[in-house]
């Protein structure tokens, strides 16, 4: 059975600042779950704990004690609406919650492809060339696996976003020079973790021309028994009323069925 469309595990609202925007509320969200009859939703405003230090200034302010004036979440029978955030690594490798801080949380989606914050994710030597931006790319995802986290509530955010390059071509080449053998190597440990794999409407807004490209690493992700979530990552509810039909395409392209989609597992 094809892959039905009824989950977006990557969403933030007005309390992250990329977004401050006073109509992406909660409760627009849920509106938006009903609109499209979503099961599963998740609020994911970025976050970084206040007990590890490096934060940037991006960061700083966006401490639990900001991200939680959202609970309680509304609720609305037959939909899940989740806790969560979006965490990151700096380029030091350090990640910005310590384990325990998993408890709070329903869901969690990485972000390890920030790579458009020269010197707080990436260095600026490394973000010179496409070919640096390729190795850090690789480099943030092999550490992440090597962590010990509870894998079963973590999602891979977008990790084919154009945040990893400067320009549409530096993003395609850096894309091509990701290695088939080490995209399985890391796709097999997600598969055997458990991890979710993030389809973001942003990833998957490619043009056709671009398609194999860009969805190279999730047919490889979808070989080595990966799961797959949608993540509209929207900022604002415009965003929210146009990601249905870029989900769809990428379903269809690639083929997802039933048995492809990631099910959060409540241990
Ligand atoms: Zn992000
Ligand atoms: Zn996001």
């Amino acid at each position: 059975m094809r892959y039905i469309f009824d989950n977006d595990l990557h969403i933030h609202s007005y309390i992250s600042l990329c977004s401050k925007d006073e109509a992406q509320t909660p409760e627009a969200i849920l509106e938006y779950a009903k609109e499209n009859r979503l099961k599963t939703v998740a609020l994911t405003d970025h976050f970084w704990d206040a007990s590890v230090s490096g934060a940037s200034g991006f960061y700083q302010i966006q401490n639990f004690e900001w991200i939680s004036r959202s609970k309680p979440l509304p609720q609305c029978e037959g939909i899940d609406f989740l806790f969560g955030c979006e965490a990151d690594i700096d380029k030091d490798l350090r990640l910005g919650m310590p384990k325990e801080r998993f408890d709070d949380f329903d869901f969690v989606v990485m972000a390890l492809t920030h790579l458009h914050m020269v010197g707080f994710a990436i260095s600026s030597e490394d973000a010179a060339t496409a070919e640096g931006r390729a190795r850090v790319w690789i480099e943030r995802f092999e550490h992440f696996l090597s962590l010990d986290l509870p894998f079963h509530k973590i999602g891979l955010a977008h990790l084919a976003t154009h945040l990893i390059a400067k320009g549409r071509e530096m993003y395609l080449r850096i894309l091509d020079l990701l290695p088939e053998e080490k995209l399985y190597e890391l796709f097999g440990k997600c598969a055997q973790l458990g991890i979710g794999i993030e389809l973001n409407s942003a990833d998957m807004s490619f043009a056709d021309e671009e398609a194999d490209r860009v969805l190279k690493m999730f047919r490889i992700a979808k070989k080595c028994g990966c799961k797959f979530y949608m993540g509209s990552d929207a900022h604002h509810p415009d965003r929210l009323k146009a990601v249905k039909p870029i989900f769809e395409r990428a379903i269809d392209l690639l083929e997802l069925t039933e048995d492809d989609k990631y099910q959060l597992k409540r241990i």
